[in-house]
């Protein structure tokens, strides 16, 4: 499975659902079984309790729920976080499909429930345990130290920015800066390769030697495979785990990912699979070269 799941799309669709549901309700507690990533900065249970939910949004990829008191919680999913809501009447679930995001809840990933007067429950649930919860001042001065630096949102930056920032980093390799979170916050691996294989570039070319026609083509190609993907529900509610575990993954919308010894839909030739700077990277070895 794809270490940078789940990535801004995932993330995207989840909060939607999320601020429909949890608008307005009330937070009757929360339990936690891993208080080390569980963090109050001065704020109690006592505050917690009580309050009303005011919204819920997306920062990069972090969750903000924003409360009609001083605070507000932020949830960071990082590789395997995943978030379920959950009533008599509704689920609603998102994030990493390990565990499926049907199986019941709580389970041995969850890390902290939220419970609301009412009956409904939010399931933080984290198999590999990177993510964290952040109880903070709603102030913008805490919320952005808690979040910690973030780049423009890959799915607002202007192509004017892009390129400047491009600028600025002529020796990096595209694909490992475009998921370089300082640089432009919500593309991890997928997104790297689908940006990538829309714009025809090699994913180990240098920045330096991109044209202006490719970087328009890259800045279309993250918005294009993005939105194709929130249109879709994110690549999540699309995968399924193969009986082997891991493998097995299906995204509706990838043309590169996941796909290696698959046709390239553009020119048929058979998408790779390589090593680069730790990671895998999925492209097509006849449209987007290495050497003009
Ligand atoms: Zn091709």
């Amino acid at each position: 499975m794809g270490g940078t799941m789940p990535e801004l799309p995932e993330v995207t669709v989840i909060v939607k659902g999320l601020d429909k549901k949890l608008k307005g309700l009330t937070f009757a507690g929360v339990e936690y079984d891993w208080p080390k990533k569980f963090y109050w900065n001065g704020f109690s249970m006592k505050d917690l309790k009580g309050a009303k939910v005011k919204k819920v949004e997306r920062i990069g990829k972090v969750v903000k729920i924003e409360t009609d008191r001083a605070f507000t919680i932020l949830i960071h999913l990082k590789l395997t976080g995943q978030l379920i809501y959950q009533d008599e009447k509704t689920r609603i679930a998102g994030g990493h499909p390990i565990p499926p995001l049907n199986s019941p809840v709580p389970n041995k990933t969850t890390r902290a429930t939220f419970e609301f007067t009412g009956g409904g429950h939010l399931y933080f649930n984290d198999l590999r345990k990177f993510g964290w919860v952040k109880i903070v001042h709603s102030d913008q001065g805490s919320v952005d130290s808690a979040i910690g630096k973030l780049g423009p949102d890959a799915l607002e930056i202007s192509y004017k920015d892009f390129a400047q920032r491009l600028k600025k980093k002529p020796n990096s390799r595209i694909k490992k800066l475009l998921m370089d979170q300082a640089f432009v916050s919500g593309i991890g691996n997928i997104y790297s390769d689908e940006a990538l294989w829309r714009a025809k570039i090699h994913p180990a070319r240098s920045v330096a030697s991109l044209s202006e026609v490719e970087i328009k083509a890259l800045h279309k190609g993250i918005n294009d495979a993005m939105k194709l993907a929130i249109s879709k529900g994110g690549s999540s509610a699309n995968s399924f785990v193969g009986s082997g575990g891991g493998k097995g993954l299906f995204l509706s919308f990838a043309k590169a990912y996941h796909m290696t010894g698959r046709p390239c839909e553009r020119c048929g030739a058979l998408i790779v699979r390589k090593k680069m700077d730790g990671r895998s990277a999925h492209f097509c070895p006849a449209c987007q070269r290495l050497e003009p």
